[in-house]
């Protein structure tokens, strides 16, 4: 008799009548929803002392809250292709299309074209629509587009500027159009994806979250929301160059301001998501749903000497928040410490559905810790490609990283490897213990010889991994740029 892991799962569940029609057998539905940009301290959950998050504080009081979920890349699209295929960085090959060296720019630097994730590569929404899913997702745009082959596996991957989910940032977040395609297939098995940018820079919240947090400053920095947009020129790249060239990096105050208006983006976020659930829950969607919320990526206020996230992958930039929420389980409000990876989700949520793993996946299943047993702990590996190999349009041979930085994380220690050129060229050491934002480098003192042995094996052996496993994948497409897409990123900030 073939054993359904749904089973196992409701075991964890309060055993209420439960029936569904529609697409495929029983099981319950996904709702993955990503905040871009939302670093892990920046929630009340995760330690934030400021009111930022207070209905995903409730929500978090309601599901699994992993204290230690690490994103596998510092910028957008490679962390969501990661999410979305449970491969490394350096295995999917997907980039941001930014002002990187080398990627996807012309002579006069002018961006043409993308990388586009290999058609054979299985995803989280393909498996799941093989498995007899309805999926679709709602997303902002700019570095989460259809361009870059994060569609794969949509039968409704909504990308429009105009689609409410905040990619023009000039408009108010309205998830309208994502709760009709809910309300619409309330009844069927559903996967449904949803993303915004709502606390990624220009930090701009709506009144009254504009100056919730720091009422009192009267700097140059744009507080207003109307009035920043009533001024700026309609290009966003002026929007993005008017926000920062209002910050003096060397001011305390404007620091401390700065710090205020994300605290009030992650504020007008948490409302968002509120929005969000509560229309989901009117659709019928989400009572018998399993629902995640996690980020790509932090955010950085100089932590490391530099603001948003520029690839670095320190604490404020690879911890990110994860919540799972299972329907009415019995254990509320558990929080899991072990240090777990977001290509983990991928796995965990096919598990969780008895729909098969891809025999590649790098991530595993985190159902487990879900169910309040332990796992070996693993090595939690982020890396940021900085420089590609550069190959010709015509030329399919897999390209090769040439500048990146890799970080380890293994109980309290922290390794960060970078390589130029293919060659290892400067290693870092943090212990998270002592120095939990990650300051002291332990390797301007002496005695850590065998450690450093251990994480440089553990980083060769990484790569050495997927490096076999990257060569097996097409060498991508090259992927031109609509003009849609090269706005949406102008004010993203990530072409000037
Ligand atoms: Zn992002």
């Amino acid at each position: 008799m073939r054993f359904h892991r749904w089973a196992l799962v409701a075991a964890l569940l309060v055993a209420t009548s439960c029936s569904r029609s529609g697409r495929g057998s029983d099981g319950p539905s996904i709702v993955l929803i990503s905040i871009d940009t939302l670093r892990a301290d920046a929630l009340g959950c995760y330690g934030e002392k400021r009111p930022t998050s207070p209905h995903l504080d409730a929500f978090a009081r309601e599901s699994v809250r992993f204290t230690r979920a690490i994103a596998q890349d510092g910028v957008t699209s490679p962390s969501h292709a990661s999410v979305f295929t449970s491969l490394y960085p350096i295995v999917h090959k997907v980039r941001n299309s930014d002002l990187g060296l080398g990627n996807g720019l012309d002579d006069a630097g002018k961006v043409i074209e993308t990388f586009r994730l290999d058609r054979k590569i299985p995803t989280i929404a393909s498996v799941l629509r093989d498995a007899g899913y309805r999926t679709a997702a709602f997303v902002g745009g700019g570095n989460v587009n259809h361009e870059v082959g994060l569609d794969q596996g949509f039968d409704l991957f909504d990308d429009a500027e105009t689609n409410g989910m905040n990619g023009d940032m000039r408009g108010l977040f309205d998830p309208s159009r994502a709760l009709a395609w809910a309300a619409d297939h309330a009844h069927e098995k559903v996967f449904l994806f949803l993303h915004t940018y709502i606390p990624h820079s220009p930090y701009l919240p709506p009144s009254p979250w504009d100056r919730e947090f720091d009422p009192d400053y009267t700097g140059k920095i744009p507080t207003n929301r109307d009035a920043f947009f009533a001024e700026a020129a309609p290009e966003h790249a002026d929007r993005e160059r008017r926000f920062w060239g209002s910050v003096d990096p060397n001011d305390p105050r404007d620091l401390q301001h700065l710090k205020a208006l994300y605290a009030g983006d992650v504020r007008y976020a948490d409302s968002a998501f509120d929005a969000i659930l509560a229309g989901l829950r009117r659709a019928g969607l989400v009572d018998d749903a399993i629902v995640v919320v996690l980020s790509d990526h932090g955010e950085e206020f100089l932590e490391h000497g530099a603001f948003e996230h520029p690839g670095e992958l320190y604490e404020e930039l690879a911890h990110v928040p994860l919540l799972i929420h299972l329907p009415r389980a019995k254990e509320k409000g558990r929080s899991v410490d072990a240090t777990v990876q977001l290509i983990d989700v991928f796995p965990t949520l096919l598990d969780l559905v008895d729909a098969p793993i891809p025999r590649n996946a790098q991530g595993r299943s985190l159902l487990p810790l879900l169910r309040g047993q332990s796992l070996e702990p693993l090595p939690a590996v982020s890396e940021h490609v900085f420089r590609w190999e550069t190959r010709s349009a015509e030329d399919r041979t897999v390209p090769m990283p040439q500048d990146l930085v890799r970080t380890v994380r293994e109980g309290n220690l922290v390794y960060v490897q970078r390589i130029a050129n293919t060659y290892r060229v400067r290693e870092e050491l943090y212990d998270r213990c002592s120095d939990p934002r990650e300051q002291h480098d332990l390797l301007k003192g002496p005695g850590y010889d065998d450690v450093l042995a251990h994480f440089r094996d553990v980083a060769q052996k990484h790569d050495e991994r997927c490096r076999d496993l990257a060569a097996q994948f097409d060498g991508g497409e090259s992927a031109e740029l609509s003009r849609q897409h090269v706005e949406e990123l102008k004010g993203l900030g990530y072409i000037k």
